[in-house]
C-alpha cells in the first residue's frame, strides 16, 4: 500500500531530553517523526542562562550528572562536549563552623538498608517518614536524613514510597555511586548537550514544531490525531500521525491539561502511583567569590582541613537554616553560589513573590556563611531563578514515586494498542526524576516504537 506522504510515523509531545533522545533514534532509523513542543526552545527542565556577565553558564534547571554509568555522560563524551567532574567534597555549617561530612553517605546507606529490612518484615510499603520519626540515630543525623529525602528526591518524606528507597539500596550500591559518587558538569551548560540531539535530527525526516501547545489527543489503533494551539493561544492546524510518543512532565499529565480521547485509565491508575516534586533552586553572583579567601576559610575550618591544601568550599549543608544546602561552582573558581531546597520549605518558598524568595535565601545564607546579611547584599551582583511549580508546561520540578506506586513508572511506560507510546523521567523507576533517566526512557520508548513500525 502506498504510505500517505504527508502523514508522519511518530508525533513526539515534548522536546525535553526524553523527547529528543527518542527523536534523534526514530530518525536516524529512517522513521518520519514531527516533535510538538510547547515551549518556543527545546530542552524542558535543561534551562541555562548564558549571561556574559557570568564566567559559568547558570543552571535554573537540571545542574549534575550524577555518576559515571548513566546515560548523560556517554553521550555528553558522543557529543564532544567538555566535561567536568566534580570535588565531591560535602561539609555541615553549624554556627559559621565546617566539618567535613565524611560518614554522611554510609548514614543513607544505612537508611536504605534498614528500610529494605523493614519492608521485608512488614511485607508492605510504607512512607519514610515512619523511618525518619523512629529511627535510633542522633536528632541531628535525623534532621539531615530529613533535610536529604526532601532535597536530593524533592519528596514529602510522609508520600515518599520506602520500597522506592529500599530497592535503590537492594541493587548494590547505586545509591551511593548516585548521590555519594561521582558528580559532573557540562562545562558549557546542559543546554549544549540538548542542542546536540536537536542538531542531529534528520532534517529530511524530522520537525521541530516549537511554540505549540499540544491540547487533546484523539486516537484509535493506527491512527493519532493532536489538535494545537500556538504560543500566542491561536488555534493551529490538527497534526496526525500513525503513533504519538508522549513525554509530557508528570505535572502536565497529572493536570488533565492534554486531554485523551478515549481517555486512559490505566494511565490516571498509574499517574496516581507517582508524585511531582517541588523545588526552590536559586543562583547568585556575587562582586567576589569571597569564600576562597584563605581568612574566610580559617575562621570557619578546622586545622587539620584547612591544611588539605587546594581543598575549597564544594557543597555544605546547613541542617535547620531555610535553605539548606549550597554549592560553588567547583571545579571552577567563580563568584557563583546555587541555593537548594525541596518539598515542604520549597513549597512554602514558591508561596512568596520572587523579592521575598531573594531575601529569605540572603538570610539562610547569612546563617550559613556567618557573614551578616548587609554584607551580603552589598556584595550581590544578581540572582536568578525558575519557579517550575507556577510553570504551565513542567508543573513541578521531578517526580518521585508514591507509597504503594513502585510498579506506577513501569505502568505509565507501557504502550497501548501498539499506537500510544510513553517516555519521561517518571516513566523511569530506576533513575526517576534525572535527565539520565530521561534520555534512556526515550531510547527505550523509541525501540518500542521501532518494533511496532519497521
Ligand atoms: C530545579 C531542577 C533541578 C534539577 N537538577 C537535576 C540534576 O542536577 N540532575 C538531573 O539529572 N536532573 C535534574 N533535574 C531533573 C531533570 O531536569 C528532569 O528529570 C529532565 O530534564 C526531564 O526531562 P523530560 O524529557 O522527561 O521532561 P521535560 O524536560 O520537562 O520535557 C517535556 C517537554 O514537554 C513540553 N510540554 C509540556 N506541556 C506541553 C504541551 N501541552 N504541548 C507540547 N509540549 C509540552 C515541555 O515544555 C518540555 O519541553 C532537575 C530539575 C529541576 C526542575
Amino acid at each position: 500500500m502506498p504510505r500517505d506522504r504527508k502523514r508522519v510515523d511518530v508525533l513526539i509531545l515534548g522536546a525535553g531530553a526524553a523527547g529528543l533522545a527518542a527523536a534523534r533514534d526514530l530518525s536516524h532509523a529512517g522513521l518520519r517523526v514531527s516533535v510538538i513542543e510547547a515551549r518556543p526552545r527545546v530542552g524542558g527542565r535543561i534551562l541555562t542562562l548564558h549571561d556574559p556577565r557570568s564566567p559559568v553558564p547558570l543552571e535554573l534547571g537540571a545542574e549534575f550528572i550524577h555518576g559515571e554509568g548513566a546515560e548523560t555522560l556517554p553521550l555528553a563524551q558522543a557529543a564532544g562536549l567538555a566535561v567536568l567532574e566534580l570535588p565531591g567534597t560535602h561539609e555541615t555549617a553549624t554556627a559559621g563552623r565546617f566539618k567535613p561530612m565524611s560518614d554522611f553517605w554510609e548514614l543513607v546507606d544505612r537508611m536504605n538498608h534498614d528500610l529494605a529490612r523493614r519492608l521485608a518484615g512488614r511485607g508492605k510499603d510504607f512512607p519514610v517518614s515512619e523511618y525518619l520519626d523512629s529511627a535510633r540515630v542522633p536528632a541531628a543525623r535525623r534532621g539531615m536524613l530529613r533535610d536529604f529525602v526532601q532535597g536530593f528526591y524533592a519528596a514529602h518524606p510522609d508520600r515518599l514510597s520506602a520500597q522506592s528507597l529500599a530497592v535503590e539500596a537492594d541493587g548494590g550500591g547505586d545509591e551511593e555511586d548516585e548521590v555519594g559518587g561521582q558528580q559532573f558538569r557540562i562545562a558549557n551548560g546542559g543546554d549544549a548537550l540538548m542542542k546536540w540531539l536537536r542538531d542531529g535530527l534528520d532534517p529530511d525526516r524530522t520537525e521541530v514544531r516549537l511554540s505549540t501547545v499540544a491540547e487533546s489527543v484523539q486516537w484509535k489503533r493506527g491512527a493519532v490525531s493532536v489538535a494545537c494551539r500556538g504560543g500566542d493561544r491561536g488555534p493551529l492546524p490538527t497534526l496526525t500521525a500513525r503513533t504519538a510518543l508522549i513525554t509530557l512532565p508528570l505535572g502536565v499529565l497529572k493536570a488533565g491539561v492534554v486531554r485523551f480521547d478515549p481517555a486512559l485509565p490505566a494511565k490516571q491508575r498509574a499517574l496516581a502511583g507517582l508524585e511531582m516534586g517541588q523545588v526552590f533552586k536559586i543562583v547568585l553572583r556575587f562582586r567576589e567569590a569571597f569564600w576562597e579567601k584563605p581568612e574566610f576559610l580559617k575562621e570557619r575550618r578546622a586545622k587539620s582541613v584547612l591544611n588539605d591544601r587546594g581543598v575549597g568550599l564544594n557543597f555544605l549543608h546547613a541542617p535547620g537554616a531555610e535553605v539548606p544546602v549550597w554549592w560553588t561552582s567547583l571545579p571552577v573558581r567563580s563568584p557563583v553560589l546555587v541555593g537548594y531546597v525541596g518539598a515542604v520549605t520549597a513549597e512554602q518558598l514558591l508561596a512568596e513573590e520572587a523579592p521575598s524568595r531573594l531575601e529569605r535565601s540572603l538570610v539562610a545564607l547569612s546563617e550559613v556563611f556567618a557573614v551578616p546579611r548587609r554584607e551580603l547584599e552589598e556584595l550581590l551582583d544578581a540572582s536568578a531563578s525558575h519557579d517550575w511549580r507556577a510553570d504551565p508546561f513542567a508543573r513541578g520540578a521531578y517526580s518521585y514515586i508514591g507509597v504503594g506506586g513502585n510498579g506506577a513508572p513501569r505502568a505509565l511506560a507501557r504502550p497501548v494498542e501498539g499506537t500510544l507510546f510513553f517516555a519521561g523521567e517518571a516513566t523511569n523507576g530506576a533513575e526517576i526524576g534525572t535527565v539520565a533517566g530521561a534520555l534512556s526512557s526515550g531510547r527505550r520508548a523509541a525501540r518500542e516504537l521501532l518494533r511496532v513500525l519497521q
